[in-house]
């Protein structure tokens, strides 16, 4: 036990300083200013080539974005998420310790070539992302959780980090050990967090971008848009277009629709209307009794129908 307690307190103090560092240190292998420098690229390209012209400079939204973009990307993992989640690996191999099993990797990869390593790694985890977003969209309580992401009615790139933390700790948890049996020779992933970061906030930007053949592979915003769209395609309840940073997963399995040009279609689900509209608010929707109003009866109707 104070084991486990010297260890949040580790995780704490250690992000704390991590973070302060990132900030005072600018250097190239820097999320802090990564993240800075991505999403003015994609503010720039947005004022200076939109594909909704008539669009506001900062669209209905921004500011709360913005705000989640920095939350969930940083605060959050310095206020729950690090010390949380040491604590529960190692929870968690302390109990496979109970049945004598000290090592999950079963695959190894480690004489694999870095930059094979790092596609490896990027396909397997994409692949488990899409999984689970389809269960985010499948699952009830999942699904009130991840209407705050779906609650955006004007798209652009920084609506990519609206979502509640609750969805941080489902992706992690689920990734955890299909990731962990996998033995990678490599412990910087670097590259393929600002690949991923870049390729989610072009899939909300407001930019039109053909992208040729390119498109059965890459997600991209003419895609992206029909994931959010209000009304579903018919024989689609649950959703369209799943796809995080890579589409191919919605072409083999069927999931991959674009009835039309989306540019101008209404966003959000039946009842988003009456979604909370501030950061509490939505932070607070799906923890109990608010999960259970009306908008979920009108969502589930409209659902089924
Ligand atoms: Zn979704
Ligand atoms: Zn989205």
């Amino acid at each position: 036990m104070e084991a486990y307690i010297e260890l949040i307190v580790s995780s704490y103090t250690g992000y704390a300083n991590y973070l302060w560092y990132e900030i005072t240190n600018p250097h190239w292998k820097n999320y802090f200013y990564w993240l800075i420098g991505v999403s003015l690229f994609f503010l720039m390209l947005e004022w200076v080539k939109p594909w909704r012209k008539n669009q506001a400079k900062f669209r209905q939204d921004f500011w709360l974005d913005f705000f989640y973009m920095f939350f969930n990307f940083f605060l959050f993992s310095l206020i729950i998420y690090n010390a949380a989640s040491d604590v529960v690996v190692n929870i968690f191999k302390d109990f496979l310790a109970l049945f004598g099993i000290r090592n999950l990797v079963a695959i190894h990869l480690e004489t694999w070539p870095g930059w094979l390593q790092l596609g490896a790694l990027f396909l397997i985890r994409d692949f488990i992302q899409w999984n689970v977003h389809r269960l985010l969209h499948r699952v009830p309580w999942l699904w009130e959780f991840h209407k705050v992401h779906h609650s955006v009615q004007e798209m652009g790139f920084a609506a990519h980090l609206r979502y509640h933390w609750m969805e941080n700790v489902v992706y992690r948890t689920i990734e955890y050990i299909p990731l962990a049996m996998i033995g990678f020779g490599i412990d910087d992933f670097f590259i393929v967090h600002i690949f991923t970061l870049a390729v989610g906030h072009f899939n909300h930007s407001n930019l039109r971008v053909s992208l040729g053949p390119l498109k059965y592979f890459f997600n991209n915003p003419q895609m992206h848009i029909w994931h959010h769209a209000k009304h579903l395609p018919d024989g689609h309840p649950y959703g369209i277009n799943y796809g995080i940073t890579l589409s191919i997963w919605d072409y083999l399995f069927k999931t991959a629709v674009i009835p039309h040009d989306g540019r101008d279609i209404e966003l959000g689900f039946p009842g988003s209307e009456h979604f909370p509209t501030t950061f509490v608010g939505q932070n607070l929707h799906g923890f109990g009794r608010n999960a259970n109003t009306e908008v979920t009866q009108e969502s589930e109707t409209a659902s089924n129908a």
